[in-house]
């Protein structure tokens, strides 16, 4: 297998970004640290997903062969992008990042594909937003690292072979439903991502501050964690809004007092609840007695998009019981209604 070559500069290209393994790397002191871990060792959490990667990993470096192609599945911020580097970083190779979206046509895709080297990953997110036709100059390209282009139209048409080098698609998708089955039975590993505990979050807020240069104790690295709907990339954002807090209004360090200031200018509760998320349940018990209601009328009300009410909102709202999902519609739960010291109507979760 032809490993990275460090030198090699990434193409000019905004929409589909070629990247040497480590050279995402930020030197301490410049303007842009990076909090992205960029080995297993440095992954917090996911426990199961961390060992079945080392074992693929591990056997595909003796074997000297390409990974299998991986599909990441699970709401925004668990780290899908950051597993995406650390393979390419682990297994020594280029990793090309683009997203469904940004790829229109199969000569989009065609372009990225026949410029990857030996072992190299491909990473797509939003992999479930491919458009159909680049879906399907996907399916020989994973089966037979191969794909037939067809040039100009009725009798003019003439398809070309392209063969591809060995490469490692890994996909990532907030939606693993709306993934077609062809191209979800072409990947060889299926892997979803879960909300991370308390304790994790805390780890990786400890982690990032102290890449920050930032001082935390222990229960200021609890507070943000408990806040950060089981989500790292919160857990770094609200880092950062706690740490300007701190050192306008205090003397720099974060505790747990510190915290809770400052996420209350932020309008994060404590159950980490945004502005957003509290729309949402208020719409369903102001504008529909509780629920049940469909996505659509949700997202009409609120108005924002029903994909994005999905993707963001929902599954933190559902993982902690505020919200569930009936066949007849969304319904806000009693815990609900008394996190916001809501009166709960008789009969109303008979
Ligand atoms: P996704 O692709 O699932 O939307 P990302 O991989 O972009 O999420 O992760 C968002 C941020 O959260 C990353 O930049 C990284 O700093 C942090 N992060 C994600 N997962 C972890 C983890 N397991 N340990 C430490 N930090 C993490």
């Amino acid at each position: 297998m032809q490993h990275r070559n460090p030198q090699q500069s990434a193409p000019d290209d905004s929409i589909h970004a070629k990247v040497s393994a480590g050279s995402v790397e930020m030197e301490a002191g410049s303007e842009f640290i990076s909090l992205r871990p960029k080995h297993l060792k440095e992954y917090v959490g996911q426990a199961k997903v961390v060992e079945t990667l080392k074992i693929a990993i591990e056997a595909a470096l003796k074997r000297k062969e390409p990974l299998d192609h991986i599909l990441f599945h699970g709401p925004p911020g668990l780290g899908k992008t950051t597993l995406g580097h650390i393979i390419a970083e682990e297994m020594g190779v280029n990793i090309t990042i683009t997203s469904g979206p940004a790829l229109e046509k199969g000569g989009d895709l065609l372009g990225i594909l026949t410029h990857l080297e030996e072992g190299d990953v491909l990473f797509i997110d939003e992999i479930h937003r491919l458009p159909r036709v680049v879906e399907e100059f996907l399916y020989p390209a994973m089966e037979d690292f191969a794909v037939d282009f067809i040039f100009d139209k009725g009798i003019y048409a003439r398809s070309h072979r392209y063969r591809l080098e060995r490469f490692a698609l890994v996909g990532a998708t907030t939606r693993a439903g709306l993934l077609s089955p062809p191209i979800r039975e072409r990947f060889g590993m299926f892997r979803t991502l879960d909300f991370y505990s308390a304790n994790d979050l805390a780890k990786i807020a400890r982690r990032s501050a102290a890449l920050l240069d930032v001082n935390i104790d222990n229960d200021g690295a609890y507070e943000i964690a408990c806040r950060s709907r089981g989500t790292p990339r919160i857990v770094n954002r609200l880092l950062k809004r706690v740490r300007d807090f701190a050192q306008v209004r205090g003397d720099g360090a974060i505790r747990k007092v510190t915290v809770q200031e400052a996420l209350a200018l932020e309008g994060v509760d404590e159950k980490g609840l945004t502005v957003l998320d509290r729309k949402f349940l208020t719409a369903v018990i102001d504008f529909y007695k509780g629920g049940p209601v469909g996505i659509e009328a949700i997202a009409a009300t609120l108005q924002e998009e029903s994909d994005t009410l999905m993707d963001v909102v929902e599954p933190y709202l559902l993982k902690i019981g505020f919200l569930t999902r009936t066949s007849s519609g969304r319904k806000v739960s009693e815990e609900a209604y008394r996190h916001f010291g809501l009166p709960i109507q008789q009969g109303l979760f008979r």
